[in-house]
């Protein structure tokens, strides 16, 4: 089987500042692999290129096989690939239901989106807070109401940025388990976590990215092993 995503020597400079270094990464389809790296290693941006929002200075994104470089974003969506930005998405002043039929009213006729929105709100745990703002839920609640809105298409390749910060154990837990669950029914995923509880619960590969190149890459064993990766956290506050 082919693999779902492939960068070849994928180039992105802000100004002076090399952010995607000559990056070629490979996710298995079926894979959920688990991106870490120092704040500012260029994780976020590898992501906006992943969807078309940053356009590379060089290299090429395959997708199933295909390049797609130079394809718009609006029709990489289309395509099956969905993104949870680190920066939250959603609309609080509207209930949680509403925000879902933002999220899901241009791929499913009425009907289908319907049905398709009480599949999630109880996939989610969301069903008790439906009718709530969405901007009075938990931290964790709204998380959640993320991935249910990037879920809702029903991408085959599923990115998520940070997806269980400021989360409690718990919390994570259960995102956790989400993951694995959506896996099982053939989504693969990456997914950018500093938790390395939660990238041991979930993980196939992990990637260590640095100063915009990958630096290493392996099972959580192997990294979590790895000496030279974990000097490259120290300094951090916020990573693990
Ligand atoms: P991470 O997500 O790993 O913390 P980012 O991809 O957000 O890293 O950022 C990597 C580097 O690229 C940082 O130094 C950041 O300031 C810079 N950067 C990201 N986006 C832009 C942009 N649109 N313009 C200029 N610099 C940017
Ligand atoms: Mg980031």
């Amino acid at each position: 089987m082919s693999p779902i995503l492939e960068t070849r020597h994928l180039n992105k400079r802000f100004g002076g500042l090399h952010v995607t270094n000559d990056v070629n990464f490979t996710l298995g389809t079926g894979e959920i692999h688990c991106l870490i790296g120092p704040n500012g290693a260029g994780k976020s941006t590898f992501f906006r290129l992943l969807l078309g929002e940053y356009t590379p200075d060089s290299g090429a994104i395959l997708y199933q096989g295909a390049d797609i470089t130079r394809m718009r974003s609006y029709q990489r969506i289309r395509e099956g690939i969905s993104v949870k930005f680190q920066v939250p998405g959603i609309f609080k002043e509207l209930s949680v239901e509403q925000n879902l039929v933002i999220a899901l009213q241009r791929f499913y006729p009425p009907a289908e989106m319907r049905h398709e929105i009480e599949h999630l709100l109880d996939f989610l745990r969301l069903g008790a807070v439906r009718r709530m703002r969405a901007g009075s839920l938990s931290h964790g609640q709204q998380q959640w109401l993320e991935i249910a809105m990037a879920i809702g298409p029903r991408p085959k390749l599923l990115l998520l940025d940070e997806p269980t910060a400021g989360m409690t154990p718990d919390e994570t837990q259960f995102t956790g388990e989400i993951l694995l669950e959506l896996n099982r029914a053939g989504m693969s995923i990456l997914a950018v976590e500093h938790d390395m509880a939660f990238v041991r619960q979930i993980a196939d590969r992990v990637t260590v990215l640095h100063f915009g190149r990958i630096f290493a890459q392996g099972s959580i064993d192997e990294i979590t092993a790895n000496d030279e990766v974990a000097k490259i956290y120290l300094g951090e506050t916020d990573a693990a």
